[in-house]
């Protein structure tokens, strides 16, 4: 019996893990299917503030889980594949073994969506990315593509010709999903070519080339070309992992929604969300970590409040 089980090891789990460990809980993190998260695909990280030279992500998180370990929180290896949350003692079903807790912090992040095509995931990491915000830096005067047509695809674009000397933006329609305003900036950037009807069929390069180009198939014709690149950012969409959680009150996407606005109090007592699973917006390391502190504050009290610890 735990006082607390926090689901999800990325910065948001981590940071909640150090909150609640050093408030004496008797704290466990259940690690996931991917332990550490979204930051452990990424390479360099630039902007997490404290590192002045950029930090790997696989060794940001490493430190995180250092620091929660520290305190005394406890590690397993397992993910939930189902939850009864609105029990006295919480349960949290894992793969083999089942835990129990006073409440719950859910921190189970989003996956980016992907496109399914050849050396799409080999290449993570490796020129292609899924978030311009953290990785743009890298393509200084570069060629690169944006894929996708809804508003994160728009913004990934504009944001990625501050660095980038070309930027094409691939959408598979003769449309952007995007919104009005987004549209008119993309069209309205000498440095954004927007390439229609386009399909990208296969990532060209490999680990030691990097990104080289990416193959496209036209929706109008069915020809093939071979656009040269330096990378390409994914942007067609997030999923949160909140399958299992259907106690929760989420959005029609599936994100956590929670009970007050900028809270991590959730629509069941004793159970706090934070980080990407119910966040669509800032998707950060550093908002996910902050969200991560809230949901151990307001989940510490809670405990006091109802458990007298
Ligand atoms: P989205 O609105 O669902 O758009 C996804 C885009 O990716 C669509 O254009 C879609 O094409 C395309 N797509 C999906 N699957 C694809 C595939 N397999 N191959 C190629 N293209 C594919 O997702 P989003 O852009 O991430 O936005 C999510 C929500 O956040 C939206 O409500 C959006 O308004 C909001 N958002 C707002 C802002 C902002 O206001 N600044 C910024 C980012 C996101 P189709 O159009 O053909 O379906």
């Amino acid at each position: 019996m735990f006082d607390v089980i926090i689901l999800g090891s990325g910065p948001a789990g981590l940071t909640a893990g150090i909150y609640c460990a050093r408030a004496n809980l008797k704290t466990l993190i259940l690690e996931g299917l991917h332990p550490g998260g979204q930051l452990v695909t990424t390479t360099e990280v630039e902007n997490f503030p404290g590192f002045p030279d950029g930090i790997l992500g696989p060794l940001l998180i490493e430190r995180m889980k250092k620091q929660s370990k520290k305190f005394g929180c406890e590690f397993i290896l397992d993910h939930a594949v189902k939850a009864e949350l609105s029990k006295h003692p919480k349960v949290i079903n894992g793969q083999d073994k089942q835990y129990r807790a006073k409440a719950v912090i859910v921190a189970t992040g989003a996956r980016s969506k992907f496109l399914n095509v050849p050396n799409e995931t080999e290449l993570l990491g490796y020129g292609v990315s899924t978030c311009a915000v953290c990785d743009g830096a890298f393509f200084k005067d570069k060629t690169v593509a944006v894929i996708g047509g809804g508003d994160s695809a728009a913004e990934e674009s504009l944001f990625l010709t501050k660095f980038a000397r070309k930027v094409f933006l691939i959408h598979r329609r003769d449309k952007l999903r995007a919104s009005k305003i987004m549209q008119d900036r993309i069209f309205a950037n000498k440095k954004i070519e927007v390439l229609w009807d386009s399909v990208v069929v296969e990532i060209i390069g490999n680990k030691e080339t990097k990104v080289k180009g990416v193959k496209i198939r036209s929706s109008r014709d069915n020809t093939e070309t071979v656009l040269d690149l330096d990378g390409v950012f994914i942007a067609i969409g997030h999923v949160p992992n909140t399958d299992f959680l259907h106690e929760l009150e989420k959005d029609e996407k599936g994100y956590i929604i929670p009970k007050y606005p900028g809270r991590s109090f959730t629509s069941v007592e004793g159970v706090f969300v934070a980080g990407d699973c119910s966040d669509s917006i800032y998707r950060q390391a550093v908002t996910a970590s902050a969200y991560g502190c809230i949901a151990a504050i307001e989940c510490v009290r809670w405990l006091e409040e109802n458990y007298g610890i």
